[in-house]
């Protein structure tokens, strides 16, 4: 059996599944497809009944008759919808699409069990595109556990649900008879006790029961941990080996100009601190890696900019480099502010800048006339040369992983750059030392004064009329407004709805011309969304109505309200993220939390912590209290800076420490990987670490 085998090749692919494999799970070969873990496990043998749904945070399993098939509403909101009964009550089951497939496969009036994510919606429950199966044909294997993979919009359309992957997994397992290679040097597979990779690969699949699942886990979170910390430590070692950096001698008249006569404001104390720091780690000779932790508005994009300044009063080049099109942009209108009439210049360099510009920026970046390069991370490709990089900036570091950096480091033939790493992820300081092995971690915890807190306040969805009028008085104040729709996963046709219905419900209730609205979502093009950006930034539009794409990072200092709408949707770090985007001023700013009257219970709870608490380091940690044990589900929402397969960087801290400690008795003996036992590691590393190069995926 060889893993590297393409996956085309396994019964029940082939070369268009295959495509669509690839392209949304990443998953190649037979490889990839094994380490393509369940998100979750569920119990086949507890069926909920429907009045005990209560929250819609957990997938559950339903037995009950399916009845009462209609279609409702019109053109691209059309769905079909049908009734689920049980003895206790019924539920309804919604497909945007494949209606016709659906109405020939299930017989109206007869007993189905159905496995889906409950909704909430108007007051009840519901079931999008649930999965329906036969009780006749139910499968009794000898688990009780079935395994639950995440699956994506366009892999259900093509026809690629998670039961599906089951069965790719089951054709695959089928066929393994010998022991595949183990992927961990024997001495340590003994010494640590684990399961040998075979059984933990099958079991994570099919477990046999709780407690070899459990140990099947086990496994792979040490093997997952273990091969980040070498990786980390390795980098650690050989970077400490070649230490050298640059020394940015002096604070010149660049800085001090921006000091004295640009900048509009003192700065806060911990950003003075934070900028001490960096001033001295630019002395020690050796290259500076820091992480720089600041909740949102903390004000760490002024840090970047006064450290780039630094590095261009002592004659080198700077850059920048932020995860998204439109942060990027805005990075540079800030920046390009900030500096005003100084002699200073500042390109931007994105994945949509035009050859021609692009020539340009190439060439002054060679020549030394540019100073400062923003951009996304268009920035590391190979064709971007620097005349004398000295100073990278990374912005929201959680997108951008160890090889990334590496990459940057090259920028510079004659030493690697100082790089500095900002993140408003609030990750506890002990773990993003154990995260970031090799980098000095630094904390901005203090907003600039006169920052009032945002006041934020939950009202009901029928309560919409008094939130509009409250709209009102704001904006006839000057102020701007934020309306946040949130993306629904399961559905992108549902999301769209939601947003555009959102968006005429708001021009009727604020028309022209007295109001105008901006509206912003995923499926624009990037020029269209930095354009209707634009026009709220410049307070053309006093209203923008938006999907989570504004996230991260924007920056409208006049917007003070932020009406994010179906509140109980987000997870608790989103929500803090979003409310981020208002209290930039000095003006009273307020965070306005939309929902339904009946709120599932752990929904309730999110909205009392939010408002209750401002601060993002407890709100993180409340985050974590929420999420059940064991659930891998939402990890995205977590805010943990690195994607993980199967270890959970919060909760397997007792992990981490034995892994460290593991990965570390291996470099001392071998650093270079040289002994015939650590082979394996080898390997793997080259193995693990080449793929990282495909950065979405791993960081
Ligand atoms: P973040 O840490 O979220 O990146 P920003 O750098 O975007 O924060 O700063 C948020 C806002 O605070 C910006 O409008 C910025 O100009 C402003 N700001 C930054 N530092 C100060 C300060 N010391 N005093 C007053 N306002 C500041
Ligand atoms: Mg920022």
């Amino acid at each position: 059996m060889d893993l590297n085998t393409d996956i085309t090749y396994l019964q029940g692919v082939g070369p268009s599944r295959a495509q669509t494999l690839s392209k949304e799970l990443n998953i190649k070969t037979y490889e990839d497809l094994i380490y393509y873990f369940p998100y979750k496990y569920i119990d086949k043998s507890k069926f909920y009944k429907v009045s005990e749904v209560n929250s819609d945070a957990v997938a559950v399993q339903l037995k009950g008759v399916i009845s009462k098939f209609r279609m409702e509403g019109e053109g691209r909101k059309q769905r079909l919808i049908a009734n689920l009964t049980d003895e206790t009550g019924s539920m309804e089951l919604i497909w945007f699409k494949g209606a016709q497939w659906i109405l020939k496969s299930i017989s109206s009036g007869k007993e189905y069990i159905v496995f889906g994510k409950p909704n909430y919606y108007n007051g009840r429950y519901n079931m999008a595109h649930p999965e329906i199966e036969d009780p006749q044909k139910a499968k009794k294997t000898g688990s009780k556990f079935s395994a639950q993979y995440s699956t994506s919009e366009s892999l259900k359309d093509a026809k690629i649900n998670s039961r599906a992957l089951v069965k790719l997994q089951e054709t695959f397992w089928s066929k393994v008879t010998a022991p595949l290679p183990e992927t961990l040097p024997g001495y340590i597979v003994e010494k640590y006790k684990l399961m040998p990779i075979t059984e933990a690969l099958r079991n994570i699949h099919f477990p046999k029961d709780e407690e070899t699942l459990s140990r099947a886990r086990t496994r792979l979170k040490f093997e997952e941990l273990f091969y980040i910390q070498i990786n980390i430590l390795k980098f650690k070692n050989e970077k400490n080996a070649v230490s050298r950096g640059f020394v940015f001698k002096k604070v010149g008249d660049v800085f001090n100009t921006f000091y004295s006569s640009y900048l509009p404001f003192e700065l806060t104390g911990a950003q003075k601190r934070v900028l001490k720091e960096l001033r001295a780690d630019f002395l020690t000779g050796r290259q500076c890696n820091r992480l720089i932790q600041g909740d949102v508005g903390s004000g760490k994009t002024l840090v970047a900019l006064m450290s780039m300044l630094i590095a261009v009063d002592n004659g080198f080049q700077a850059c920048i480099m932020a995860p998204t099109e439109i942060l990027a942009t805005q990075h540079y209108e800030t920046i390009k502010n900030f500096l005003g009439q100084m002699p200073v210049s500042v390109s931007l360099l994105t994945g949509s800048t035009k050859t021609k510009q692009r020539r340009q920026i190439h060439e002054s970046l060679e020549n030394g006339s540019l100073n400062i390069l923003v951009g996304t991370h268009a920035l590391i490709e190979d064709d971007v040369k620097f005349l004398n990089l000295g100073l990278a900036v990374i912005d929201e570091q959680h997108r951008f992983g160890v090889a990334q950096r590496a990459k940057l480091w090259q920028k510079n033939p004659a030493a690697p750059p100082h790089v500095v790493v900002m993140t408003a992820t609030p990750i506890p300081r002990t773990l993003a030392m154990t995260l970031y092995g090799d980098l000095d971690v630094s904390v901005i915890d203090e907003l600039p004064p006169g920052r009032k807190p945002v006041k934020t306040l939950h009202s009901y969805d029928a309560k919409r009329l008094m939130v509009f009028k409250f709209l009102r008085e704001q904006i006839a104040q000057g102020r701007q407004v934020y309306i946040v729709y949130p993306l629904i996963e399961e559905s992108k046709n549902f999301d769209y709805k939601d947003l555009t219905d959102g968006y005429e419900s708001i021009v009727r209730a604020f028309p022209p011309p007295q109001y105008a609205v901006s509206v912003v979502h995923g499926r624009m093009k990037p020029e269209e969304k930095d354009k209707a950006m634009q026009l709220f930034a410049n307070g053309t539009t006093q209203i923008m109505v938006a999907t989570t794409v504004i996230e991260v990072g924007v920056n409208v200092p006049n917007a003070t309200i932020m009406v994010i709408e179906s509140a109980e949707k987000f997870g608790l770090s989103q929500l803090h993220q979003l409310r981020g985007r208002v209290g930039r001023g000095g003006t009273q700013s307020y965070c306005i939390l939309m929902t339904d009257y009946k709120l599932s219970s752990d929904a309730k709870k999110r909205i009392e912590i939010m408002c209750n608490t401002s601060d993002g380091f407890e709100i993180s940690e409340q985050d974590l209290k929420l999420r059940g044990p064991g659930d891998m589900d939402g990890t995205q929402q977590s805010g943990t800076p690195m994607q993980l397969r199967i270890a959970d960087l919060a909760r397997d801290g007792q992990m981490m420490n034995l892994v460290r400690d593991a990965a570390r008795v291996v470099l001392e003996e071998d650093l270079s990987l040289q002994l015939p036992k650590n082979q394996i590691i080898k390997q793997r590393i080259n193995k693990i670490f080449n793929k990282e190069q495909n950065w979405s995926r791993i960081s």
